[in-house]
């Protein structure tokens, strides 16, 4: 981790207040005075801010149930930002792991930690989210088996050079689906359905990886350790 990031993270100093405690010589790492922020330390480093030593505060890693209406960004752009629910500090330091259309609601995963959320969102991992899906229009008994297998072998979307990764579609009722994906592109539930002549009217998203999501609208809480640790 870079040094004014450690330093971030291990007192209440803002990124700017850290550099400029670095930069004026208050910071030691193993017993040296270091003034380039971006020096990369360690967990087993000993860094010393003032004479004292600094420890690393664990990762955030949250749950969210995103209400309709909200953004994911850490600001209010037309929608206000889902942020505006979580009552926790430092919340400039937190990202979301695969955003959500501001309609869309349901399971969004939180954290600071930038190597976590990669597991998540890289879709080489094959980490599944689960959608429950509203459509416009309904699927007759009779597509149903040719639209589970269009879904499979992989859509064209608008403006992507390659096939989406198979996905998994159930059924529930003709205008309701589950559908399992394994990547995040721009809108993907959305455009999937479009490129089979439907349309998307509700989504809500239930589940990523073994997370499932158990709390009401607008509430949130911290990951259990086992929740954490099924996506390393
Ligand atoms: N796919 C979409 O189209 N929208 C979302 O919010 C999430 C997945």
């Amino acid at each position: 981790m870079r040094l004014d990031k450690f330093v971030c993270k291990s007192t209440e100093l803002n990124r700017k207040e850290a550099v400029q405690s670095i930069y004026s010589g208050e910071v030691f790492v193993n017993g040296e005075v270091v003034t380039n922020e971006a020096t990369q330390v360690h967990e087993n480093n000993s860094v010393l801010l003032n004479g004292v030593e600094l420890k690393a505060r664990d990762f955030r890693y949250i749950m969210m149930n995103k209400p309709a209406g909200t953004v994911c960004s850490n600001i209010d752009e037309v929608y206000p930002s889902l942020f505006n629910y979580l009552e926790v500090d430092k919340i400039s330091e937190l990202h979301i792991a695969g955003r959500l259309d501001a309609d869309t609601t349901g399971l969004v995963l939180i954290t600071d930690d930038g190597r976590w959320s990669f597991n998540i969102t890289q879709p080489t991992n094959d980490c599944r989210k689960v959608y429950r899906v509203q459509l416009s229009q309904a699927i007759s008994k009779d597509c149903s088996q040719e639209l589970i297998a269009q879904f499979k072998k992989g859509l064209p979307l608008q403006g992507e050079a390659s096939l989406t990764r198979p996905a998994e579609l159930e059924i529930i009722a003709p205008k309701e689906m589950r559908l399992t994906i394994t990547e995040g592109k721009f809108h993907q539930v959305k455009r999937m359905f479009a490129a089979v002549g439907n349309r998307v009217v509700g989504l809500h998203r239930e589940q990523i990886g073994k997370v499932c999501l158990d709390v009401d609208a607008g509430q949130w809480r911290y990951l259990s350790k086992n929740e954490v640790e099924s996506f390393n």
